[in-house]
């Protein structure tokens, strides 16, 4: 940051080879607070070629001081990034808040757990290991090496900017790559903050380099850098085909965590009220701004009643407010072309049919984008509402006569997130969950997420799995050596 006038906002700087920089031709955005509206700081606005600088700089760091830290070096950096960010979570979150209106017990919960992301990884980077092959050659050695990939072209959302970062920073660094990070243009703050504890923890320059701007001008170029050997994207499904598209000219690698449409499956045996919470925390949190939004309930039509009277009592109760105040529980939406858009889905749902049981609108006495949570019950399973990620507190209820229905509407989108499947019966609890074609099945609970724990989706949500540990091969190249062990000559005109 540079020392701006007190009244002004804040002005940041991006960093590529240890420089904090401003964009070519000193452009820069205002990022706005999705609560007050207001400019609370500003960005470079980064062009193309600032994205081609940092690329070269992570290049440059890969070839460098990088290649040659041991894996126990390269964990040990990563524990000590890992203590910056535990000491500094509180102020990490107040920023996120600030920047995505999410409520700061959401976001103070995702920073706290950020040093676990850098602990588990840091702890498999010594462990990264190639294998020994047996061969059915004759007189070869062969064996494997798992390489760092090279350099990382990171793209992340707003929704949750420092988790969706560290689900690709952590691996990367064990597996000793180098990143160039484009944080959403909403929320472009906290990248910088993490770049300069990054900083202080030791790591070389040009291992981590931050470039903010618009999507469609630095996310495309990065997306398409030819200096880029594996882009790791988190975001909506249609810029996520664009960034593949983008990313497979060059060959680049690629994990793409994209959207849901995520169903919440109640069974005639289900524990209403535990169902209820668990609904409650999967689309009201967060005000729905979530890819694991549960945005969808498929409840068995003798529970139908019940459950719906209990959401809409708890769906009114719900503090809506300053984000920044622990007892808020949900906050505005990010902005306002988003709030329009939710309202949009909204209305048109109600238009087709669907019966609105609360909300529907903005809230009385609050100026900010806020939304009401919103509950739609009789929604046909092939309609918009039914069928379109929203991003916002928007719930679509219907109703099924059997299981069988519940898995065939469940699996009935594009989209394969998560799902939950809600009974007191453990052996159908299992039977379901391999029936729903989703990265993640909930059994009885809802919105959790571990480093130790693969996360990532199937059909339209996306590409490969961030988290557990496989999640470092993601960002690994696999080398196979062969070795002549003989002093033979060969035929040289057979495949050997
Ligand atoms: P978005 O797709 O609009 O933007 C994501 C990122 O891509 C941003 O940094 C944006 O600036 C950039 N971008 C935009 N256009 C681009 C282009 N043409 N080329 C390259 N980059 C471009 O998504 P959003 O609105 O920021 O975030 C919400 C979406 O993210 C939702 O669909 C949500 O489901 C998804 N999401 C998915 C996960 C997951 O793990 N599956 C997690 C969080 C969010």
């Amino acid at each position: 940051m540079t020392g701006a006038a007190a009244s002004r906002p804040p002005s940041y700087r991006m960093v590529r080879g240890g420089e904090w920089v401003a964009a070519a031709g000193e452009a820069s955005f205002e990022s706005l607070n999705p609560y007050t509206g207001a400019a609370w700081a500003t960005a470079p606005d980064g062009s193309a070629m600032d994205v081609t600088e940092a690329v070269g700089c992570a290049r440059s760091a890969l070839d460098g001081e990088w290649s040659r830290t041991t894996p126990r070096e390269r964990a040990a950096l990563m524990r000590r990034l890992a203590d910056i960010l535990a000491r500094d979570a509180q102020e990490l979150a107040r920023i996120e808040s600030t920047d995505n209106g999410k409520v700061i017990r959401e976001m103070a919960g995702q920073t706290a757990s950020l040093p676990d992301w850098l602990h588990y990884f840091a702890g498999l980077a010594d462990k990264i290991t190639g294998e020994t092959l047996p061969s059915g050659k004759p007189n070869h050695f062969v064996y494997t090496r798992e390489e760092p990939v090279g350099v990382v072209g990171a793209i992340v959302p707003w929704n949750s900017p420092l988790l969706m970062t560290i689900f690709k920073l952590a691996p990367a660094l064990a597996a000793g790559c180098t990143m160039v990070l484009k944080p959403s243009d909403q929320t472009p703050i906290s990248a910088l903050e993490l770049a300069r504890r990054v900083e202080e923890a030791g790591f070389p320059a040009g291992v981590f380099n931050v470039v903010t701007g618009l999507g469609p001008v630095t996310g495309r170029a990065l997306a398409g850098d030819p200096g880029v050997a594996k882009v790791a994207f988190t975001g909506s499904t249609r810029v996520g085909v664009e960034v593949g598209q983008a990313a497979i000219r060059n060959m680049a690698r690629l994990s793409l965590e994209l959207g849901g449409k995520s169903a919440q499956v109640v069974l005639e045996d289900a524990d209403v009220e535990a169902a209820a919470n668990g609904i409650v925390a999967g689309i009201f949190a967060a005000g729905g701004q979530t890819c694991l939004a549960g945005s969808r309930v498929i409840v068995h039509e003798r529970l139908h009643d019940d459950l719906v009277d209990r959401l809409v009592r708890r769906a009114r109760e719900i503090r809506l407010g300053d984000p920044l105040d622990p007892v808020t529980e949900m906050g505005p939406l990010v902005s306002e072309q988003h709030l329009e858009r939710v309202l949009g889905f909204v209305q048109r749902a109600v238009g087709e049919g669907a019966t609105l049981l609360c909300g529907g609108g903005r809230p009385d006495g609050l100026d900010g984008f806020f939304v009401e949570p919103t509950i739609l019950a009789a929604v046909e399973g092939g309609s918009e509402i039914a069928q379109e990620e929203i991003f916002g507190p928007v719930l679509a209820v219907m109703p099924i006569k059997d299981e069988e229905e519940a898995v065939r509407l469940a699996n009935g989108t594009r989209y394969g997130l998560a799902a939950s499947v809600w009974t007191s019966h453990v052996q159908r609890a299992h039977a379901v969950a391999h029936r729903l074609r989703a990265g993640t099945v909930y059994i009885n609970s809802y919105r959790i997420v571990d480093p130790g724990v693969p996360f990532g989706g199937v059909k339209m949500s996306g590409i490969g799995r961030e988290n557990g540990a496989r999640a470092v091969r993601e960002y690994t190249e696999t080398k196979a050596v062969w070795l002549e062990m003989s002093a033979e000559s060969r035929d040289p005109f057979k495949l050997g």
